[in-house]
């Protein structure tokens, strides 16, 4: 947009914030900050249902704001699911993979999507990133339409100081802020009272695990390699496991504690705030550790919307959403219009009834796309009302095809009603066999959609070697062994 028109898109924004009647639920030119507190699966939160008192800061705001009680990622990992935050769009449309193709080059966000923070440059905002880099620094191209950024990988603590500092130094426009943490993603290194309070009993031979990586980090001066507690070892035991769950739980309190001194400057300004994370994470309910598969623990997040001058506080809302109903759902409120092809709801016509909610929620890795990595399998989902719906496809998308199936009722999709190999003719009858049709159905349109961004110019993938520091920042999460 031109810089005659930033100025057109600020005066329509102002003239509507100064007097003629913004309609309901919309606030045209106010503040709006989206928080994403990477790895925090919904249910280590006390407002969540931990029942450890992790979040009493979190559990404030939401009182304060709407919350959401049941929202899917669309991706189990960074870089693809904040690719449809900052879209709006699903992950086999943007395209962004994650990591595995990172020694060839990693398939970035491409130029035409229009992201969030290009969304209210354009209506005149100052929009300021601080995240934790790794996939949120240069080398996917996420930050698109950020005017200030600082990417780079600090404890929370530092990372609220920043943050508040900012608020400090802001001009007169309205400011869209996004603040990324990797606090509680591995490795889990709490400071020592929480590390005392929500996991001192443990004795096992994970401390001497613990005390390693503590090493790698005061030697380093940096982040050790995040996956070191899970290195080299064939099994754990359910006191382990309970040790590395209440490591998490621990950085969830400090993280929630420190981000406490964030919301109180944040309301003074009477801003938007959405809080929410790009995904959760597994403690071996489905055999791994960390946040690779499509279940449930890697993918239902928190989600909590203060609104401008506290309204809504207090509601929760059990209507099942998506991460994808976020773009829409911000941009709306801030009296701006979302790019026709973005997918999502607005959160907010939602609760007043003017949308439907119950829509189906898809997820999907996107490693497969990377010609490096073709033969990494395609992991996809699909959840409705009824069922779930988890496909691995090998030789990314042409191999051998598994699928396994939930009653939604089964929430934390330990009993599969149909988890078997497919062959092409058994996708057919799975198609014509009651609510799997879906499945189908769905992804083929979906696919249509795909081609048909790719023919426009606005799908193709963006190539470009990721630099040194992005590959150590990586190994600090975990993600590179060698
Ligand atoms: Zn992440």
């Amino acid at each position: 947009m031109s810089s005659a028109a930033n100025r057109f898109a600020l005066l329509l924004v102002t003239g509507l914030a100064a007097g003629c009647g913004a309609p309901e639920g919309v606030w045209p030119g106010g503040d709006v900050v989206l928080v994403s507190i990477d790895t925090l699966r919904a249910d280590a939160l006390s407002c969540y249902g931990n029942p450890r008192g992790t979040s009493p800061g979190l559990d404030r705001l939401a009182a304060g704001g709407l919350r959401f009680e049941h929202v899917l990622s669309q991706a189990p990992n960074t870089a693809t699911s904040h690719a449809t935050l900052f879209t709006g769009l699903e992950p086999w449309t943007h395209r962004v993979a994650n990591i595995s193709s990172l020694e060839h080059g990693t398939p970035g966000l491409h130029p035409d999507f229009v992201t969030l923070a290009e969304h209210f440059a354009d209506a005149g905002y100052h929009t300021a990133a601080l995240t934790d880099g790794g996939p949120l620094g240069a080398s996917w191209d996420l930050l698109q339409g950020f005017q200030t950024v600082h990417a780079q990988f600090e404890d929370v603590a530092e990372r609220v100081d920043e943050a508040l500092e900012l608020l400090d130094e802001d001009d007169d426009r309205p400011l869209f802020l996004f603040v990324h943490t990797y606090e509680v993603h591995e490795p889990y290194l709490p400071p020592a009272p929480y590390l005392e309070r929500f996991a001192g009993d443990y004795e096992g031979p994970l401390l001497e695990a613990l005390d390693e990586v503590r090493a790698e980090q005061a030697q380093a001066g940096a982040r050790p390699n995040g996956r070191r507690m899970l290195l080299g070892r064939e099994s754990f035991t359910a006191d382990d496991v309970a040790f590395l769950h209440s490591l998490y739980e621990a950085e969830v309190a400090y993280a929630d504690a420190e981000l406490a001194r964030l919301w109180p400057a944040l309301i003074e300004r009477d801003a938007l705030i959405a809080v929410t994370s790009d995904h959760g994470e597994e403690f071996g309910e489905h055999g791994e550790f960390g946040h690779k598969q499509l279940h449930v623990e890697t993918l239902r997040v928190p989600l909590i919307l203060r609104l401008p001058g506290g309204a809504e506080a207090g509601r929760v809302v059990t209507m099942p959403i998506s991460l994808i109903d976020l773009h829409p759902t911000l941009l709306r409120a801030a009296g701006l219009e979302p790019a026709k092809w973005t997918g999502g709801i607005d959160l907010l016509a939602l609760g007043r009834g003017e949308v439907d909610g119950g829509r189906p929620s898809f997820a999907s890795t996107n490693e497969h796309i990377h010609p490096s990595t073709a033969s990494v399998p395609w992991q996809r989902s699909l959840r409705t009302s009824d069922l779930t719906f988890i496909e691995s496809i090998e030789d990314g998308g042409t191999g051998r095809h598994m699928v396994t199936s939930y009653e939604a009722s089964d929430v934390s999709e330990q009993a599969p009603i149909f988890e078997r190999e497919l062959r092409t003719t058994d996708r057919v009858s799975l198609r014509v066999s009651g609510p799997a049709q879906l499945l189908g159905e769905h992804f083929w349109e979906l696919e249509g959609i795909r081609q048909q961004i790719l023919r426009d110019g606005n799908g193709v993938v963006t190539l470009r070697a990721s630099d040194s520091k992005t590959v150590e920042e990586l190994r600090a999460l975990g993600y590179v062994e060698r």
